[in-house]
């Protein structure tokens, strides 16, 4: 099959959707590769590691996808590069439609077979294509709000573990998901005192099983959140209700209960966001501050570390890749309900329940 892989042209976005380890596996299999010159620069793979791993490089854009069997790529497609897909043509990539109407009717026009990442299941009932970037996300959100409460960032000048004689810093992770356990670890590894409030007690047991006690688990109610807010120098908000915008959990009437200079870190922005104070940002100015409180809010966490997020993403991606390039689309869903659930948009139409019902759409 002949694969070819653009580069990224969203704004800040570094990472690439297939490493040279990718290209070789792929050509071992008698596929053919073409990347864009320069695809990998941001996530620092050379076009030379390209080339000897066995792929074509091509420098001009339009001769890149117009010789596409099977597009991989990391970003929903910019509005140029919808205008280059064509029918018969598969992309594999994030696309999130549920809120992007001009996107979905253009991938439909398109008449392209549009597989999204971030819809795949797994027999856990899990996203295994989203899960990497979560975990990414989880860890940088303790990075960011231990640099934030630096008095210079406008913290309050604390310091996440203390030092011998000067407690540690509290820090509470609302949802203990894949971004929450991973924030909580990484917390912990930096001897803070943790606290993570889920609604699941299945979650809450597992984290209690897997971490032996050693970060506090509290079921989350409105009194813990408060408690919460009073005490504690960092809070990391990660809460995920599928398919819903995130609940507002801390109000802006609450922050003046929080100490000044303490951090809020909203993960879960890029679905609204769970305090009521939060507004994305971005890695240029990634934090503010509100009645002296300060939000870090940054929509695309995982594009920071580009390299090591790549290497995950495409971790993750590849067997599908692989199975793809092997099967063909059709026969590759038809074998896997799993990967079947990955397919947004085919033929003209979306084929994604929840897409099709966000436009008022057939499916
Ligand atoms: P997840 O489904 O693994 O975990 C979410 C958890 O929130 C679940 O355990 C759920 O029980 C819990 N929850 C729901 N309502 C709650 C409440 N009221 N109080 C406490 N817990 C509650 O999801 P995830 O993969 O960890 O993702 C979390 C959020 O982070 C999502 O919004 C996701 O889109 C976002 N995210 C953001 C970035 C970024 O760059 N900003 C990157 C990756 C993920």
């Amino acid at each position: 099959m002949q694969i070819v892989v653009p580069k990224e042209i969203k704004n800040h976005e570094y990472r690439v959707a297939l490493t040279p380890t990718g290209v070789r596996e792929l050509v071992g299999r008698g596929h053919q590769v073409t990347v864009q010159a320069g695809a990998g620069e941001g996530a620092g793979f050379t076009d030379a590691d390209y080339a000897s791993a066995g792929a074509v490089l091509e420098a001009d854009v339009a001769r890149v996808w117009s010789g596409a069997e099977l597009i991989l790529k990391v970003k929903e497609p910019q509005a140029e590069e919808v205008a280059r897909l064509t029918s018969g043509q598969t992309l594999f990539t994030y696309l999130h439609l549920a809120a992007e109407e001009t996107l979905t009717r253009g991938l439909m026009e398109s008449g392209a077979t549009c597989i999204a990442y971030e819809t795949i299941t797994d027999r856990q009932g899990g996203l295994p294509l989203l899960a990497p970037m979560s975990t990414v996300a989880g860890r940088m959100a303790v990075q960011a709000g231990a640099h934030s409460l630096e008095k210079a960032q406008g913290g309050a000048g604390v310091l996440l573990p203390g030092v011998p004689g000067v407690p540690p810093a509290k820090v509470t992770v609302i949802g203990g998901g894949v971004v929450g356990e991973n924030a909580a670890r990484m917390a912990l590894g930096l001897g803070a005192d943790v606290t993570v409030l889920d609604r699941s007690i299945p979650r809450l047991e597992t984290l209690d099983d897997r971490y032996l006690g050693r970060m506090k688990t509290v079921f989350s109610t409105a009194d813990a959140i408060e408690e919460a807010v009073r005490d504690s120098d960092l809070i990391i908000g990660a809460v995920l209700i599928p398919g819903a915008a995130a609940p507002k959990l801390i109000t802006r009437a609450m922050l003046a209960d929080m100490k000044p200079g303490s951090v809020l870190v909203d993960v879960a922005i890029d679905q609204g966001g769970c305090f009521e104070t939060s507004k994305p940002t971005t890695h240029a100015e990634p934090t503010y501050l509100v009645d002296g409180i300060v939000h870090y809010c940054v929509a695309n966490m995982p594009g920071a570390v580009a390299r090591t997020s790549t290497l995950a993403l495409t971790n993750a991606t590849m067997p599908f890749v692989i199975t793809l390039a092997d099967k063909g689309w059709k026969q590759a869903l038809a074998a896997d309900p799993h990967f079947a659930a990955g397919l947004n948009v085919h033929g003209g139409k979306v084929t994604y329940p929840a897409v099709a019902d966000a436009f008022g759409l057939d499916c």
